[in-house]
């Protein structure tokens, strides 16, 4: 019988990724999203971690729903920033929403005087479970890459058009999303959670 999982997202692109990711798995699994519960609560991403805020919409998806839930939470961490935006990432140019085009340029000016040797950056992402008596896990990916100077690219969203993966010589934004997902923080937490599920 086919297990049924609720993700804390309505991002069509991460419930087909992870959709993908569970066939590829072997696991015969149905995918509801939060749209499906359109009573499910809206919940803050209050925590310091990336794990604490996806554990915090995983808990609260798991009780309202009685299903096992899935959310993630992910940002980009900058050395030259000691690590942030980190989990502000979304918001970091002070915006409830998130508003990318700002958030990459406010990045972009404050590490305008960081030699590119020092330009180091990784994207972080924590997926949590939590099944509906109870148990819960965490698994992350990450993946460390530069920023560079301009942005590039018009894939992907977000930081994407600065970050250049280590060992390659495009941005996230210059590759598709076959080739992202490949390497990407998110792609190798779904592929650890589907291990585990
Ligand atoms: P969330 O996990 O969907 O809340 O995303 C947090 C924020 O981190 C996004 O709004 C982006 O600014 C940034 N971020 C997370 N993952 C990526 C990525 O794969 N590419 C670019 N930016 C990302």
């Amino acid at each position: 019988m086919s297990q049924k999982f609720v993700l804390a997202s309505r991002n069509s692109h991460k419930v087909e990724e992870l959709d993908r990711i569970l066939k590829l798995a072997g696991i015969d699994a149905q995918l509801l999203t939060v749209a499906d519960f359109p009573d499910a609560p809206e919940v803050p991403e209050t925590e310091s971690t990336f794990e604490g805020n996806a554990l915090l919409k995983a808990r609260a998806l798991a009780k309202h729903t009685g299903l096992t839930a899935i959310a993630d939470d992910s940002g980009l961490c900058v050395n030259a920033l000691n690590g942030m935006p980190g989990v502000l990432s979304a918001r970091w140019s002070g915006s409830d929403n998130d508003a990318d085009r700002a958030n990459m340029d406010l990045v972009l000016r404050q590490i305008h005087d960081v030699p590119d040797v020092r330009r180091g950056a990784q994207f972080v992402c924590a997926a949590a479970v939590v099944r509906a008596d109870g148990e819960e896990f965490t698994v992350r990916g990450t993946v460390d890459g530069v920023l560079v100077r301009e942005p590039r690219g018009t894939h992907g969203f977000g930081y994407d058009p600065i970050f250049v993966p280590n060992g390659f010589d495009v941005t996230t934004a210059e590759m598709t999303a076959d080739q992202k997902d490949a390497i990407s923080h998110r792609g190798q937490a779904m592929r650890q959670l589907a291990e585990l599920i």
